[in-house]
């Protein structure tokens, strides 16, 4: 048997193509296309304006397969929800809603694990399984944007800080970029879409030369190669100094502001020291910092910073200029730390995923 074809792997030039295939007008294709990416439609069966017949035979020749649901949890004040999605070939990822004020931010994956091995991450704690599709990108997505639809909401923002690296996944990341950012489709706009990247320095220029619009994030964590290497294996490969030139490169190409992401971990990254290090290498740049306090994870025993020292760290980066935001963890009673939840299911991360189910 053949494999049914997802189509939220399909451009809207591979849709007609494939309507057109099964032998229908090229305008269905744009009614297909508008009951996926306007309508939120999860199953041929909701689209009423297509007969009956051609219902089925997509059903029969085709899917929109999201996966199978594994685990839901809310966060206790109720903002923040987090899915566990199994893939058909047994895969986990994790995709988190959080409603904070009139946002309604999807933080989404775009890989089954993570190669990168960050010390203090869940993902990374677990290793690599393989790349996500686009259409298992593209359908984290619209999976919520059905669901807030039910209640006359749409996603406002993305950020791609779920499970895995972006930019190891370059190609169907972007590709799933530009598909939700399709102004005759899902149209969000490019600015509301947040790319967050280890620092994967080639990437970084080359996003940089396609003058993305994305605003893109850079998980520094530390301002001295010695201790960045201990925490972030990459960063022997691309140390400090060249992501930091690739952050300038960056910037000046797009002439968008890069994010530094660092997540304060007590006695380790959040000292006066590093503070200084950092205000010395960012200052004068396009760029702010978020400090986030660690979040903490089975296979690390680090902890995070007392309130003490994140209001030093921040005030040291103030004295550089450079401005800076401590951002709540939210839903941390609901292991919104990416990887965390997965974890807890698949309890030792290097089990034999169970088997698909269909
Ligand atoms: N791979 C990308 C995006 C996914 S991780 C990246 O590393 O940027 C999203 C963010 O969560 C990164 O800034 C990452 O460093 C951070 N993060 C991972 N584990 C964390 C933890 N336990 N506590 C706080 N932040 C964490
Ligand atoms: Fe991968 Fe990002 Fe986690 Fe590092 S922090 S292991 S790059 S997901």
């Amino acid at each position: 048997m053949t494999e049914k074809t997802n189509l939220y792997d399909l451009s809207f030039d591979e849709l007609t193509a494939f309507v057109t295939d099964l032998g229908q007008p090229k305008f269905r294709a744009q009614q297909v296309w508008d009951w996926l990416y306007k309508q939120f439609a999860l199953d041929f069966e909701a689209m009423s304006n297509l007969s009956k017949p051609l219902r089925a035979q997509l059903a029969e020749q085709a899917t929109l397969h999201i996966g199978h649901i594994v685990d839901e949890l809310y966060s206790s004040d109720g903002r923040t929800k987090k899915v566990l999605f199994q893939l058909p070939d047994g895969q986990y990822i994790e995709t988190v809603l959080m409603t904070y004020d009139k946002r309604r931010t999807l933080c989404i994956s775009t890989q089954a694990g993570c190669a990168m091995g960050c010390v203090f991450c869940a993902t990374g704690q677990m290793g690599f399984f393989r790349h996500l599709t686009v259409a298992e990108i593209v359908a984290q997505v619209l999976y919520f944007a059905h669901e807030l639809a039910q209640s006359g909401e749409h996603v406002t923002n993305i950020v791609m800080m779920g499970m895995g690296e972006p930019l190891h996944n370059y190609e169907r990341t972007l590709t799933a970029v530009d598909r939700l950012t399709d102004p005759n489709g899902f149209n969000l706009g490019a600015r509301k879409i947040t790319i967050s990247t280890v620092g994967l320095v080639p990437a970084m220029r080359r996003y940089a030369d396609e003058q993305r619009q994305t605003p893109l994030a850079v998980s520094l964590h530390a301002a001295t190669d010695a201790e960045r290497d201990k925490l972030i294996p990459v960063n022997r490969r691309w140390p400090i100094a060249e992501v930091l030139d690739a952050c300038r490169y960056v910037v000046e190409k797009t002439g968008r502001r890069i994010t530094f992401e660092w997540a304060l971990i007590n006695g380790e990254n959040d000292t006066i020291e590093q503070a200084q290090a950092l205000g010395k290498l960012i200052q004068g740049m396009l760029c702010h910092v978020n400090l986030i306090p660690l979040n903490p994870t089975e296979g690390y025993g680090g902890a995070p910073s007392s309130v003490e020292n994140v209001d030093k760290f921040q005030e040291v980066l103030a004295a550089y200029g450079v401005s800076s935001t401590v951002r709540v963890r939210r839903g941390i009673d609901i292991q919104a730390g990416c990887g965390q939840l997965r974890n807890r299911v698949v309890k030792n991360s290097r089990d034999v995923p169970p088997p698909t189910i269909a």
